[in-house]
C-alpha cells in the first residue's frame, strides 16, 4: 500500500458532482436517457429501442434491476474503510465471461426492476448507514439509468463520491458523461489478446475497449488518492484477476499500464480466481468445459504475477 505517500494524499475533499455548474446533472441525465432509444450505451452497439422495452445483450430494459445492496466490507481496504462501501449490485452484464462468479446476477439477471426514484433512496440509505461511498458494481449497460438516479439523490442530500465498480467493457459515449459525476474508476481489466478475449468473456474487442475506456477514465481523474484516513478520494484503480495458465496475459496488461497510463497506477493484483460458471461443467461430448482454466491459481503463479507487474515498472499493488 502506497497510502502514506504524500504525492497520493488529498486533504480537502468533495465528491466531483458538487462542483458541476447548476442543471449539469440534470442535462447529463436527460442526454443519456435519450441515448436508450437506440442504444450505444457499450461497446455492443445493440441499437435497441430500451424505451419502448426492448432488451439488448445486457438483457436490460427501461429501467435497471437491482440484485442487492448493502455496506459491503469485502472490497479494498481503501473502499471498505471502517463503515464500508455502499455497495449497489446491478443485475444484467454486456460480456459473456464463462468463469463469472456472479452470473446468476449477470447473465441470469437475477434481482429487481426499480426506477430512479428507489435507486436514489437506496443512495440516501447507504449513505445514512455510514458508508464511505456509492459503489456502482456492474453499471456498463445502465448508465443513463443510473445518472438519473444520481441526480434525484443529490438534489435529496448525497455527498458520497461515487465508485464505478466496472468490467472496462465501456463506451467512451456513455464515460463522458461521467466526467465530473465519477471520483474514483475501478475498471477489472481482464484479458489481452483477442483469442483469450473471445472465448472467455465472449466479446473479442474486449480489450480494444478496456485500453481506451481506462485511458480516458485516467485522463478525467488520474492516479489513486486518498483521504488522511486511507480511504480512497479519487482515481482510478485497477483490478486484474489472475487466471490459470494466463501469466502472459497479464504481463501485457501490466507493460501497457506502466508505459501508457502511469508507473503510478494502483493495481489489485486478485487471487480469488476458481472455477465457475461454464467451467468445468458438461459439454454435450460428456468432458469438461474449458478444462484448461478449471483449477485454481497456483502460490507460483501470483507471485510470478506480482514479479511481472514490478518487472513492467509498477510499484502501487497488492
Ligand atoms: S447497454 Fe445493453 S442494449 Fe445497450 S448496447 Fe450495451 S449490451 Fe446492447
Amino acid at each position: 500500500m502506497s497510502v502514506d505517500d504524500a504525492r497520493f494524499q488529498l486533504d480537502d475533499f468533495r465528491p466531483a458532482y458538487l462542483t458541476l455548474s447548476p442543471g449539469e446533472l440534470r442535462r447529463r441525465a436527460e442526454a443519456a436517457t435519450q441515448s436508450l432509444r437506440s442504444c450505444q450505451v457499450c461497446p455492443r452497439n445493440c441499437r435497441v429501442d430500451r424505451l419502448a422495452g426492448q432488451t439488448g445483450t445486457c438483457q436490460i430494459g427501461r429501467h435497471a434491476r437491482v440484485s442487492s445492496a448493502f455496506p459491503h466490507f469485502g472490497e479494498e481496504d481503501c473502499l471498505r474503510g471502517s463503515r464500508g462501501s455502499g455497495t449497489i449490485f446491478l443485475a444484467g452484464c454486456n460480456l459473456r465471461c464463462v468463469f463469472c462468479q456472479n452470473f446468476d446476477i449477470s447473465q441470469l439477471v437475477e434481482g429487481r426492476e426499480y426506477g430512479p426514484g428507489k435507486i436514489a433512496d437506496m443512495m440516501l440509505a447507504l449513505q445514512a448507514e455510514g458508508c464511505h461511498n456509492i459503489n456502482l458494481v456492474t453499471p456498463e449497460h445502465v448508465v443513463p439509468q443510473m445518472l438519473e438516479a444520481l441526480y434525484l439523490a443529490v438534489d435529496a442530500g448525497l455527498r458520497l463520491p461515487i465508485v464505478y465498480n466496472t468490467s472496462a467493457y465501456d463506451s467512451l459515449q456513455s464515460l463522458r458523461l461521467l466526467d465530473g459525476i465519477v471520483d474514483i474508476y475501478m475498471p477489472d481489466f481482464k484479458l489481452w489478446t483477442e483469442p483469450c478475449c473471445q472465448r472467455y468473456l465472449g466479446a473479442r474487442d474486449y480489450a480494444h475497449h478496456a485500453r481506451a475506456a481506462i485511458a480516458e477514465m485516467h485522463r478525467q481523474v488520474g492516479p489513486l488518492r486518498f483521504m488522511p484516513d486511507g480511504v480512497a478520494a479519487r482515481g482510478v484503480l485497477i483490478r486484474h484477476l489472475v487466471m490459470p495458465g494466463l501469466l502472459e496475459e497479464s504481463a501485457a496488461i501490466f507493460r501497457w499500464l506502466a508505459d501508457n497510463l502511469s508507473p503510478d497506477t494502483y493495481v489489485n493484483i486478485m487471487a480469488q480466481y476458481h472455477p465457475a460458471n461454464r467451467v468445468g461443467t458438461r459439454t454435450s461430448d460428456g468432458g469438461p468445459g474449458f478444462v484448461e482454466i478449471n483449477r485454481p491459481v497456483t502460490m507460483r503463479e501470483l507471485s510470478e504475477a506480482h514479479r511481472l507487474a514490478r518487472q513492467a515498472g509498477l510499484w502501487r499493488f497488492d
